[in-house]
């Protein structure tokens, strides 16, 4: 999944000193403090055998998408398929797969009855965590077979290699966003400004440090660290807005709820989801329609957010590419396919 800067002038804006979450998403994350802790490389078995190891499922499942997604079949289908594999790999979702097409850029995942198929500029978003432990990846699609949908999608790519060479822990985040910003405007086209790349810790996906797609002003130095670079290219004016509810939901209150229903699939989304994304179609399966009632409880009494989907304002397409990078005593993309 990406993270949306909310508010016009965010992307410029410095961060502090602190390290606050520039997402309302990461701000809004009040549980499971206990679990936010520092990724620990250096302990046996160690977390980062985890973190390479849920790479390369996310990297097997690259592969899988590329093989299985063909136009006009159901959306349904891939995301179940997709899933699926990622268990057994001998992971989990690290969030719902997301299926985003043309000029949605993010955060669209079927529903338990979706009907949509395959077709236009479809990004495919893997998320893949072992105990916690994540990788994050993506790649897009073309099911048009046009020139200017084939651009696109190497003008991410392209910008996503760029930013990797570049990568260090001295590297400085605007020089990132900059060099992601001058390979996708060679091409003649225009990053996404307000959505950007994330660190990641244990069972928080977005864990403060953001990864700008521009050149902003930010001179803080990127460090070590479990990163995720995901530079979005568009035809369109760059700036993706809020769309409808996603159907995608994060816990970020366990606090008490008063109908037994929603209390139990809040007990139920503490054990298996923890703080990672889950979503509608998952909960559907296991709890039948009354999953529908408690999520909607569990949105009003503030237990979960709901994500939206992030739609390109001027409706414009968009290509997305993703790589999750290991920055320790050497850089290590651990999603290459
Ligand atoms: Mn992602
Ligand atoms: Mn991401």
């Amino acid at each position: 999944m990406t993270e949306k800067n909310y508010g016009g002038s965010a992307p410029f804006r410095k961060q502090s000193k602190e390290n606050k979450p520039a997402s309302k998403e990461a701000a809004l994350l009040k549980v499971n403090k206990k679990e936010r802790e520092k990724i620990k490389t250096q302990e046996p078995e160690t977390e980062k055998e985890k973190i390479l190891k849920a790479g390369k499922i996310a990297a097997e499942i690259r592969k899988y998408a590329k093989e299985i997604i063909k136009k006009e079949v159901p959306l349904l289908e891939i995301a179940e398929k997709l899933e699926t594999k990622i268990t057994e790999l001998g992971g989990k979702p690290a969030f719902p797969l997301n299926l985003s097409i043309n000029e949605i850029a993010a955060h669209y995942t079927p529903l338990h009855d979706d009907t949509a198929r395959a077709h236009g500029l479809l990004k495919v978003d893997i998320g893949v965590h072992i105990d916690g432990l994540i990788a994050d990846s993506a790649l897009t699609i073309d099911l048009e077979n046009t020139e200017e949908n084939k651009k696109l999608i190497k003008a991410a790519e392209e910008a996503l290699e760029n930013a990797i060479k570049i990568l260090n822990p001295e590297v400085s985040l605007n020089i990132i966003g900059k060099t992601i910003q001058e390979t996708i405007e060679s091409y003649g086209f225009s990053p996404i400004v307000n959505l950007s790349g994330h660190s990641m810790e244990k069972y928080d996906l977005h864990a403060g440090i953001t990864i700008p797609n521009i050149d902003n002003n930010q001179e803080r130095k990127i460090g070590t660290g479990l990163f995720a670079i995901e530079p979005f290219s568009t035809t369109g004016g760059g700036k993706v807005s809020d769309g409808k509810p996603s159907n995608i939901y994060q816990l970020v209150e366990e606090k008490n709820i008063r109908s037994p229903l929603a209390r139990e699939i809040l007990n139920y989304i503490i054990t298996e989801y923890r703080t990672v994304p889950f979503c509608e179609r998952w909960l559907y399966k296991k709890f039948g329609a009354r999953a529908i009632i408690a999520l909607k409880q569990l949105e009003e009494n503030g237990n979960l957010h709901q994500f939206p989907q992030l739609v390109e304002s001027t409706k414009n397409k968009v290509a997305q590419a993703e790589h999750t990078i290991l920055i320790d005593k050497e850089t290590k993309v651990t999603t290459r396919d």
